[in-house]
């Protein structure tokens, strides 16, 4: 499922693929790089400032390629530093950014480190149950020129909010691709959008600072251990045993954990880097002292990071995340036994943050109004 919009924006474009379609036009090599530089290190908001180039090339960039090929619409903020992006596509379907500030003593919110989620599908094919992003299925793939639009954007709000005399471009630490969508499930356009990233040309945002997050695709997995860019993995668990992880997540129907964790051994193996399993707790679901312990010999076997997150409640589904002393029973199993394990503070829940949620709403809106 693919959106193909008659100008392809600039952002999807590499250094080697711009260079060529550059060439076509009759252009010199070295004018790519002029273009990059102007993109990802001067952060040109539009052709016109790119002013070392002729002005016919401008005109005819502006011509091939889209600038712009998401709209900010909404952009809320929670008391808790959590700033949610909604963006508006060429097609008007909906995406989520989020930025997440961690706040640091000592320091201002805008010193503070800061980590982006950004979204890789409009909506997801995975279908896991109590996520607010499958709910509707998928409508489409992002292109890899929409997923590194999504940091333009993070960047160009960062560096109107952080205007300083010196006028220093706002940074920020960590990427996860943890927002709408199956990062893996669109795996050529989540590369070709984090080689963007990551290039010298381009944003020279280190792989080791993005984690991508997976429901568990066992041969894409095996696909990015074999990749020479060694990006962080984590892994939706959320179940420790197979019964209770395919009531939740039908992909484990496909891929149950005898075939993923193997996948996830060898991805830990290649990187030489703790993996992160993530389990959300739901409250008579998941959460049982049984799955805790299940989970913590999982863990010991792979040497990997637990990340505990209690259920943001979505609405229209059931599910409940249990009380605070029922997840702190949770944490203890593991600890007992050295776990590295963390239970994540809710940010963001007072403006709808988990996975597609902030969507659904506006979705939702949308189609009662018949707009
Ligand atoms: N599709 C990928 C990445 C996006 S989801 C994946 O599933 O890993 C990012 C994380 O948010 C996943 O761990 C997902 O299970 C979790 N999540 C989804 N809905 C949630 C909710 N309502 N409350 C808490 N976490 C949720
Ligand atoms: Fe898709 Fe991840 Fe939500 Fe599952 S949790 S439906 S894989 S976005």
């Amino acid at each position: 499922m693919k959106f193909t919009p008659a100008q392809p924006p600039i952002f999807g474009e590499t250094l080697a693929s711009l260079t060529a379609r550059l060439a076509e036009a009759g252009e010199p090599a070295y004018r790519a790089r002029q273009v990059l530089d102007w993109l990802y290190k001067k952060r040109a908001t539009g052709w016109d400032q790119m002013t070392n180039l002729p002005h016919a090339l401008r005109t005819r960039l502006a011509g091939l390629f889209d600038f712009d090929p998401s709209a900010l619409v909404s952009n809320r903020q929670s008391a808790d530093v959590t700033d949610k992006l909604l963006l508006e596509l060429r097609d008007r379907s909906l995406i989520e950014t989020v930025i997440i500030r961690a706040p640091q003593e000592g320091v201002g919110l805008d010193r503070s480190r800061k980590t982006i989620c950004i979204s890789t599908q409009v909506g997801c094919a995975m279908g896991c149950r109590f996520c607010a992003s499958g709910l509707a299925g998928l409508k489409r793939d992002l292109s890899a020129g929409e997923i590194v639009h999504q940091l333009i954007q993070v960047c160009r709000r960062e560096d109107a909010r952080t205007a300083r005399a010196n006028a220093e471009l706002a940074s920020f630490d960590n990427i996860v691709v943890m927002g709408m969508g199956e990062p893996l499930h669109n795996y050529d356009a989540l590369l070709r959008a984090l080689a963007i990233l990551n290039a010298e040309w381009g944003l020279g945002f280190g792989a080791r600072r993005i984690t991508i997050s997976t429901s568990g695709l066992v041969p894409q997995i095996r696909r990015l251990a074999a990749e020479p860019v060694g990006f962080r993995l984590a892994v939706s668990l959320h179940g420790a045993t197979n019964e209770v992880r395919e009531q939740i997540m039908p992909v484990n129907r496909r891929w149950p954990l005898e075939e993923l964790l193997p996948a996830v051994r060898e991805f830990a193996a290649r990187h030489g880097r703790m993996v992160t399993l993530e389990f959300i707790l739901i409250e008579g679901v998941n959460d049982g002292l049984d799955q805790a312990g299940r989970l913590r010999d999982i863990a010991l076997d792979l040497h990997a990071h637990v990340n505990l997150i209690p259920y943001n409640a979505v609405e229209g589904l059931p599910w409940k995340r249990p009380s605070a002393a029922r997840q702190q029973k949770f944490v203890s199993v593991l600890e007992e036994r050295d776990v590295s394990v963390t239970l994540r503070r809710e940010k963001g829940h007072d403006i709808d943050a988990a996975c597609g949620q902030l969507r659904l709403k506006v979705e939702r809106d949308r189609a009662a109004a018949g707009a």
